[in-house]
Parts: structure tokens; C-alpha cells; sequence
């Protein structure tokens, strides 16, 4: 899969694309993540790409004609292309999940005070990181390409992001590696039993103890199965 990025600070991204697993998915060939400079798309002098916005008004915003010239360069048929912008909807892994099923998604950075109004005729969704508003769309695009890469299948252990917090709806249950016991401080017998299908059952069971309390607002948007009603039904029963 492609994930390319317009920003006018490539340099941003070195670290990211340079690093742990999104270095190794890129090596590996799994996904495709390039950034492209906005700047080589004006045709102004020193490439200028922002202007003052017209009505007045604090800032720079950026212009239209290297986005639109961006665009039709870096398109194809099968291109997403995604808007970072605090009005966007927010983000989340249902977003994350579907768009890592797209051959390519295309993001553009904003900074300053924004991007002039008429590249919105252009994109296929805005997408916001959360309601707060950010210095540029550099970060956002790394945490959307982020959380895309590693759904990609090869990129991580697909066992792996299925179990995964959010994935299923629920939190994911508690973890716990060596060694067995520090300074008094064990870990749960049932994970040492190696009786694998009381350890699938305790793990559900704390998977839906966490969620409702650290996310019970998650819940709601949970369809249960007949075994996640009765854990429910228990946990209400049992002490939390
Ligand atoms: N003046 C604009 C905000 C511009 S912030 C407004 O009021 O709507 C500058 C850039 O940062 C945006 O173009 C966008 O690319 C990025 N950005 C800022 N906050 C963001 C957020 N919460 N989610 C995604 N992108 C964001």
C-alpha cells in the first residue's frame, strides 16, 4: 500500500520512516510511505506556497495553485486523498481499519493558518487527530500513516493487531513477561498454568473488566456475543 505525504517539511518525517517497524515495512516492501515538498509544485519565485488570506485576518494561509498542481501530478485512479485539519472527523481505529484496505491514500499538511478553501473541492475526507489545534498537519500525517502501516498485513503479526485494544471494540487484556516474580511482585497464576483455553477465558473476562473501567463509554458501540453478555452479567455481580 501507498501512503504518500505533501508537506512543505519533508525533513519531519526522517525519523519516523527511519525507524523501528515503519522502517522495516518499508524495507520490506509491505508499504510505501514517500513525502513530496509542496514547494516543488509553485510556480512563484523561491517557491513561495503562502500568502495573506483575503478579507483580512491574522496569519499566512497557504495557497491553492500548488495543491491543485500537487494533486494532479500525484493522483491516480486509485488515489484517497485526506485532508489533516482540526474540522475534519476524528480520527479512530474504524478509520484506521478502512483506510488500510486503500491501494493508495495521499495526505496533505497544512501549517500556518490553514489551506485556502478551495483544495476542500478536492479531497475525500478531512480527518482531525482530535479537538485541538496543532502547528501543522506533520504530525497528524504520522499518526494516520502510523496507525494505517500496521494494520497493512506483513507489517506487524497480524495475530498481533487483532487482539489489540480498539481493534474488537474492546481494551486488550493485561500483558505480563519476565520474570515471574520481582521483589514480591508476581504475575497472574492462570497465565503460568499453560491451560490455553482458561487462559482465553480469563483474558476475555479482563478484556471486558478494563473497558468498563477505563472506557465505559466504548461499550455502547460494542454488538455483544452471547459469552461477552454473560461476562457482562458477571462483572456486574463480581467486584471490578
Ligand atoms: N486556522 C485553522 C487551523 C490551522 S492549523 C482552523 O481554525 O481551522 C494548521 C494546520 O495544522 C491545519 O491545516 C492542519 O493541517 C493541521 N492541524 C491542526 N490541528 C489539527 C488536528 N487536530 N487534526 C489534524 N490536523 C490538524
Amino acid at each position: 500500500m501507498k501512503i504518500h505525504i505533501l508537506t512543505i517539511f519533508p525533513d519531519f518525517f526522517d525519523a519516523f520512516l527511519h525507524t523501528s517497524i515503519i522502517k522495516r515495512g518499508i524495507e520490506d516492501g509491505y508499504i510505501d510511505i514517500k513525502t513530496h515538498q509542496l514547494r516543488d509544485y509553485s510556480s512563484l519565485k523561491h517557491n513561495r506556497i503562502d500568502d495573506t488570506p483575503y478579507g483580512g485576518g491574522a496569519g499566512m494561509l497557504m495557497m491553492f495553485p500548488p495543491f491543485f498542481e500537487a494533486i494532479k501530478t500525484l493522483k491516480d485512479d486509485d488515489t484517497h486523498i485526506i485532508m489533516t485539519s482540526p474540522q475534519g472527523k476524528l480520527f479512530d481505529q474504524q478509520k484506521a481499519i478502512e483506510l488500510a484496505k486503500k491501494k493508495h491514500i495521499l495526505i496533505l499538511c497544512g501549517h500556518y493558518e490553514g489551506i485556502d478553501a478551495r483544495v476542500e473541492q478536492f479531497v475525500d475526507e478531512e480527518i482531525s487527530i482530535g479537538n485541538y489545534v496543532l502547528t501543522g498537519g506533520e504530525m497528524p500525517a504520522m499518526i494516520i500513516a502510523d496507525a494505517v502501516s500496521r494494520l497493512v498485513p506483513g507489517v506487524i503479526h497480524e495475530e498481533s493487531s487483532e487482539t489489540d485494544s480498539l481493534q474488537n471494540g474492546w481494551l486488550k487484556y493485561p500483558q505480563y513477561t519476565k520474570p515471574e516474580q520481582y521483589e514480591g511482585y508476581g504475575v497472574p497464576e492462570v497465565l503460568l498454568s499453560g491451560h490455553h483455553q482458561m487462559i482465553e477465558t480469563w483474558r476475555k473476562e479482563q478484556s471486558v473488566k478494563r473497558t468498563i473501567m477505563k472506557r465505559p463509554d466504548l461499550i455502547k458501540g460494542i454488538v455483544l456475543t452471547d459469552e461477552e453478555k454473560k461476562i457482562l452479567q458477571n462483572v456486574g455481580k463480581k467486584d471490578v
